[in-house]
């Protein structure tokens, strides 16, 4: 059977209360052997820690405060999350970043502000970051990236991964020269998305690592229903046809890649 890792699901949203249990279990076996759990937000920080610990060596987690979740970011839960992530199945700080698509969501300013001091936490506790960047409304609005990538230089991190990737050329470039990796998922397979596509065929999969972000995003046969983990192997089988390559050498590497990234 062929196997995959999910690299950043949020498996503790309210969409799978009803279910959460069933829809992991289908995720194994489907072949989706391992997820990271993705923990975003203060109150997601103890769901995930028993996530990991019912599905030992299966779901890992990432823990950090999300741009637009920034009034959530006080002294205490500053230290909460340094707790968490002391654990030895937190593997990465994330996700951080910057979103500029509301107006109305967390100032510019405030999100720059938390994004550094988790990016100083990153580089303290040497784990690797999982950014997150979403663009302006207006379509010339980069700004985002731009800010992102100024702040990121002043760093010295233990590896990162731009997920749900859906930047220019530059902006994957500039990832890479960092070192970091470009998380792929449903959006590739959405009709409008052609600059995307042409962009993954130049990056290669040796800096891709496969997602859902689930529930949000499935893939372009389900959309408009609840994304999943046990969507990943046709993603997987988006990103093959994409390449031209086989099903099987995307979800090697991806799989190596997530591995080495995540250290599980
Ligand atoms: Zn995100
Ligand atoms: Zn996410």
């Amino acid at each position: 059977m062929i196997t995959f890792i999910d690299s950043h699901a949020h498996l503790n949203d309210d969409a799978f209360n009803e279910d959460r249990e069933q829809i992991i279990n289908s995720c194994f076996e489907v072949g989706v052997k391992q997820i990271i759990e993705i923990a975003c937000e203060t109150n997601e920080w103890k769901p995930a820690a028993q996530l990991c610990e019912k599905y030992k060596g299966q779901i890992y987690a990432a823990a950090a405060i999300h741009p637009i979740n920034a009034e959530q970011f006080t002294d205490s839960s500053f230290e909460e999350l340094k707790q968490y992530l002391t654990a030895d199945n937190f593997k990465a700080v994330g996700e951080i970043g910057l979103d500029y698509f509301y107006e109305d969501s967390s100032p510019r300013a405030l999100q720059q502000e938390i994004f550094e001091k988790q990016l100083d936490l990153a580089q303290d506790i040497k784990k690797p970051i999982i950014l997150h960047c979403r663009k302006g409304k207006d379509v010339q609005d980069y700004s985002a990236y731009e800010d992102m990538f100024f702040a990121l230089k002043k760093y010295n991190l233990s590896g990162g991964i731009l997920h749900c990737f859906s930047g220019r050329k530059e902006d994957a470039f500039r990832a890479l020269d960092m070192g970091f990796y470009l998380g792929i998922n449903g959006i590739i397979g959405y009709k409008k998305n052609d600059d995307v596509r042409q962009i993954i065929k130049q990056v290669g999969l040796k800096y891709l690592m496969l997602e859902t972000d689930c529930p949000y995003l499935p893939p372009q046969s389900k959309r408009g229903q609840r994304n999943s983990p046990v969507n990943i192997p046709e993603i997987a089988q988006n990103l093959a046809d994409i390449l031209g390559k086989s099903i099987n050498e995307v979800a090697d590497i991806t799989t190596q890649n997530a591995k080495a990234f995540y250290n599980i």
